[in-house]
């Protein structure tokens, strides 16, 4: 078949351009923001797909539209491999984000003003969870627990603060906590209580399908998780199950649809069903395990190099640095870093002082550099750099262009495609 020509005057020059300077970025910058990943070519292939031509509101089977026959099959495929993956009997593949996933969760199980019992946002707990910038507070009662000063979790503060309030649901699960949450034991208070239990596994879900990080959902009533965090796939969001009843899976299904969207974003659909079956592979399990070895060969120099942790148990894909012993605040650092090609985002940290424009901290997490299968020897020089320009002040002050010129070659060692 011929070729046809691109028509200059349909072809958009100007996004097309951007979109290949941000490839270019991409290529040359090491990323060390925690909720990111590089998806694979062939779940950007489906992304890019006429998938996205199709409107099919409903569910296989039961659709509104006509022409459903082939994504039917793909939502299919998808939901069987999650359930796979997770272990699950019910998954809900159409949110459109993880922020999607948790409000369709409140909106299926919760009334207008009940008590929520979630992690604080400072001490890790995501926007969606009750932030009151975020549509969560305004429609149901939030209540918060901490972390204690070590930065674990702080069972007897859930338990009690649930006895205070009879939360009709508890939530776990964060975007900044490093270590290994006990989902049994705030299920027996969640059980004791009788709230629902909510898990939102958005950041360890790769680490959950690589069964290298517990699984809540022998623990949760529900879970919830992004796709595109440590799980590598297409950004969006998904809501899992087991052992409930059929009813329970139908209020789930219409809190999805039509309960707060409209059609399901196929083409990302398929691009999740394909992250599945990437996850299933060895491959991806050794990519899992090495993004928690990466962490804690990190997290073992900023250590070693005096530079605090909020939490010294790294049991996930990320951790949390304390900056106020150098007089430095998170937005500070990640500019600087930035400037160097090293890419953080700042973070509040458990009882941050300044606001979450500003910050105390840095969240650094190891989920892309290792898909780019850059090499231990490789993160120990990585990882010093950022010891010094955090120690130093000559570094943060003035560019060094000797360790511009060092990330720029590791860059080029480990090409993320
Ligand atoms: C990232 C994240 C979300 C939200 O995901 P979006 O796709 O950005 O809406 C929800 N919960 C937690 C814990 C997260 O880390």
């Amino acid at each position: 078949m011929k070729k046809k020509k691109i028509n200059n005057k349909i072809y958009d020059n100007k996004i097309f351009d951007l979109i290949n300077k941000e490839y270019i970025r991409q290529k040359n910058q090491i990323n060390l923001i925690a909720s990111e990943s590089y998806s694979s070519i062939d779940v950007m292939k489906a992304q890019g797909s006429c998938l996205t031509n199709k409107y099919s509101e409903g569910y296989p089977n039961k659709r509104y539209y006509e022409g459903c026959k082939y994504v039917d099959e793909i939502e299919k495929i998808a939901i069987m491999r999650a359930k796979k993956i997770f272990d699950c009997d019910y998954v809900n593949v159409q949110p459109h984000s993880g922020s999607q996933a948790n409000l369709a969760v409140y909106n299926s199980l919760l009334n207008i003003g009940d008590t929520v019992l979630s992690m604080d946002l400072k001490h890790g707990g995501h926007l969606t969870h009750g932030s009151i910038f975020n549509i969560s507070s305004k429609l149901y009662n939030f209540k918060y627990y901490k972390l204690n000063k070590k930065g674990e979790i702080n069972y007897n503060n859930i338990y009690k603060l649930s006895k205070l309030y009879k939360p009709k649901m508890i939530i776990a699960g964060s975007s900044s906590f490093s270590g290994i949450i006990d989902w049994k034991k705030i299920s027996n208070i969640a059980k004791k209580f009788n709230s629902y239990f909510f898990v939102d596994m958005s950041h360890i879900a790769g680490l959950v399908a690589a069964k290298i990080y517990p699984n809540p959902i022998y623990f949760a009533d529900i879970v919830s998780s992004t796709t595109h965090k440590t799980l590598s796939g297409p950004r969006g969001g998904i809501i899992l199950s087991k052992n409930k009843d059929i009813s329970f899976y139908n209020k789930i299904d219409k809190s999805v649809f039509p309960g707060i969207q409209g059609g399901p974003l196929m083409h990302v659909i398929a691009a999740k069903a394909i992250c599945f079956k990437e996850a299933m592979s060895n491959k991806y399990i050794i990519y899992q395990k090495n993004i928690i070895k990466n962490i804690k060969q990190m997290a073992n120099i900023f250590k070693n190099r005096n530079i605090k942790l909020v939490s010294d148990s790294i049991e996930s894909n990320l951790l949390l640095l304390d900056l106020r012993k150098y007089n430095l605040t998170g937005l500070e650092i990640s500019n600087i870093l930035n400037n160097y090609n090293i890419i953080v985002n700042k973070n509040l940290i458990p009882n941050d002082k300044l606001n979450s424009n500003i910050t105390s901290g840095i969240r650094i997490g190891t989920t892309s550099i290792t898909r780019r299968n850059i090499t231990p020897k490789y993160i120990n020089i990585i990882t010093n750099i950022i010891c010094n320009i955090i120690t130093d002040i000559k570094y943060r002050n003035k560019i060094n262009n000797n360790f511009k010129k060092i990330i720029y070659n590791i860059c080029k060692k480990f090409p993320i495609y």
